[in-house]
Protein backbone atom coordinates (compact mmCIF):
# COMPACT_ATOMS: atom_id res chain seq x y z
CA UNK A 1 0.00 0.00 0.00
CA UNK A 2 1.33 3.54 -1.07
CA UNK A 3 0.76 6.86 -0.06
CA UNK A 4 -1.04 7.72 -2.86
CA UNK A 5 -3.67 5.49 -3.57
CA UNK A 6 -6.89 4.68 -1.39
CA UNK A 7 -7.39 1.36 0.91
CA UNK A 8 -10.98 1.06 -0.18
CA UNK A 9 -11.12 -2.66 1.64
CA UNK A 10 -10.48 -1.14 5.03
CA UNK A 11 -12.63 1.91 4.57
CA UNK A 12 -15.57 -0.17 3.40
CA UNK A 13 -15.19 -2.28 6.31
CA UNK A 14 -14.34 0.48 8.85
CA UNK A 15 -18.12 2.20 7.12
CA UNK A 16 -20.11 -1.24 7.48
CA UNK A 17 -19.15 -2.74 10.69
CA UNK A 18 -18.14 0.47 12.18
CA UNK A 19 -15.09 0.11 13.33
CA UNK A 20 -12.66 2.30 14.87
CA UNK A 21 -10.49 4.89 12.55
CA UNK A 22 -7.10 3.54 11.41
CA UNK A 23 -8.50 -0.32 11.10
CA UNK A 24 -6.91 -1.85 8.11
CA UNK A 25 -7.10 -4.99 7.02
CA UNK A 26 -3.77 -7.48 6.71
CA UNK A 27 -5.08 -10.44 5.30
CA UNK A 28 -7.65 -10.56 2.00
CA UNK A 29 -8.77 -13.61 0.45
CA UNK A 30 -11.49 -12.82 -3.01
CA UNK A 31 -11.69 -16.88 -3.71
CA UNK A 32 -13.03 -18.05 -0.46
CA UNK A 33 -16.65 -16.35 -0.26
CA UNK A 34 -19.53 -16.35 -2.33
CA UNK A 35 -19.59 -14.31 -5.23
CA UNK A 36 -18.96 -10.29 -5.03
CA UNK A 37 -17.90 -10.76 -0.93
CA UNK A 38 -14.40 -10.44 -0.07
CA UNK A 39 -13.12 -11.72 3.22
CA UNK A 40 -10.74 -9.08 5.27
CA UNK A 41 -8.90 -9.70 8.46
CA UNK A 42 -7.17 -6.89 9.96
CA UNK A 43 -6.79 -4.77 13.21
CA UNK A 44 -5.88 -1.10 14.41
CA UNK A 45 -2.49 -1.01 14.87
CA UNK A 46 -1.12 1.52 17.92
CA UNK A 47 1.29 1.07 20.20
CA UNK A 48 0.95 0.49 24.47
CA UNK A 49 1.53 4.01 26.32
CA UNK A 50 2.42 2.55 29.58
CA UNK A 51 3.62 -0.46 31.90
CA UNK A 52 6.53 -2.77 30.84
CA UNK A 53 4.41 -2.89 27.47
CA UNK A 54 5.57 0.73 26.69
CA UNK A 55 6.50 1.44 23.37
CA UNK A 56 6.16 -2.23 22.39
CA UNK A 57 2.88 -3.07 18.98
CA UNK A 58 -0.35 -3.43 20.27
CA UNK A 59 -3.29 -5.05 17.88
CA UNK A 60 -6.94 -3.53 19.03
CA UNK A 61 -10.47 -4.33 17.63
CA UNK A 62 -8.35 -7.05 15.74
CA UNK A 63 -11.28 -8.68 13.28
CA UNK A 64 -12.30 -11.34 10.66
CA UNK A 65 -15.47 -10.32 8.05
CA UNK A 66 -17.20 -9.91 4.74
CA UNK A 67 -17.49 -6.92 2.66
CA UNK A 68 -19.12 -6.72 -0.41
CA UNK A 69 -18.18 -5.54 -3.56
CA UNK A 70 -21.18 -3.69 -3.59
CA UNK A 71 -19.96 -1.94 -0.67
CA UNK A 72 -16.91 -0.90 -2.28
CA UNK A 73 -18.12 0.46 -5.16
CA UNK A 74 -21.20 2.59 -3.44
CA UNK A 75 -18.34 3.71 -1.11
CA UNK A 76 -16.57 5.20 -3.83
CA UNK A 77 -18.92 6.53 -5.92
CA UNK A 78 -20.24 8.78 -2.64
CA UNK A 79 -16.63 9.79 -2.53
CA UNK A 80 -16.00 10.84 -5.68
CA UNK A 81 -19.38 13.20 -5.33
CA UNK A 82 -17.95 14.34 -2.06
CA UNK A 83 -14.34 15.30 -3.30
CA UNK A 84 -14.68 15.17 -7.38
CA UNK A 85 -12.06 13.31 -7.29
CA UNK A 86 -11.33 9.49 -9.08
CA UNK A 87 -11.26 7.34 -6.59
CA UNK A 88 -8.78 4.93 -8.60
CA UNK A 89 -5.96 7.49 -8.68
CA UNK A 90 -7.63 9.61 -5.53
CA UNK A 91 -7.33 12.62 -8.37
CA UNK A 92 -4.10 12.33 -9.46
CA UNK A 93 -4.58 10.85 -12.86
CA UNK A 94 -2.09 8.24 -12.40
CA UNK A 95 -1.45 4.80 -10.99
CA UNK A 96 1.82 3.53 -9.31
CA UNK A 97 2.89 0.62 -11.40
CA UNK A 98 6.31 -0.39 -9.94
CA UNK A 99 8.11 0.44 -7.07
CA UNK A 100 11.60 0.31 -5.94
CA UNK A 101 14.64 1.54 -3.91
CA UNK A 102 15.70 3.95 -6.50
CA UNK A 103 12.51 4.62 -9.01
CA UNK A 104 8.61 4.72 -9.23
CA UNK A 105 7.07 4.28 -12.04
CA UNK A 106 3.55 5.62 -12.87
CA UNK A 107 1.10 4.81 -15.78
CA UNK A 108 -2.34 6.85 -16.90
CA UNK A 109 -5.11 5.83 -14.43
CA UNK A 110 -7.52 4.41 -17.36
CA UNK A 111 -10.72 4.55 -14.56
CA UNK A 112 -10.51 8.59 -15.45
CA UNK A 113 -8.61 8.48 -18.59
CA UNK A 114 -5.80 10.18 -16.68
CA UNK A 115 -7.93 13.58 -15.84
CA UNK A 116 -7.94 13.02 -11.99
CA UNK A 117 -11.99 13.68 -12.43
CA UNK A 118 -14.69 11.59 -12.27
CA UNK A 119 -16.00 9.80 -15.64
ZN1 LIG B 1 -8.26 8.19 -12.01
Amino acid sequence: MNQQEIDWYSLTAIKVYNLPEGWQYKVIDKTKGPAGYIWLEGYVSTTYKRGEKKGQPRRTSKQGLWIKQADIQQYQKEWETLTGKCSQCNGTGKLLQAISPDEEAYKECTACNATGKPQ
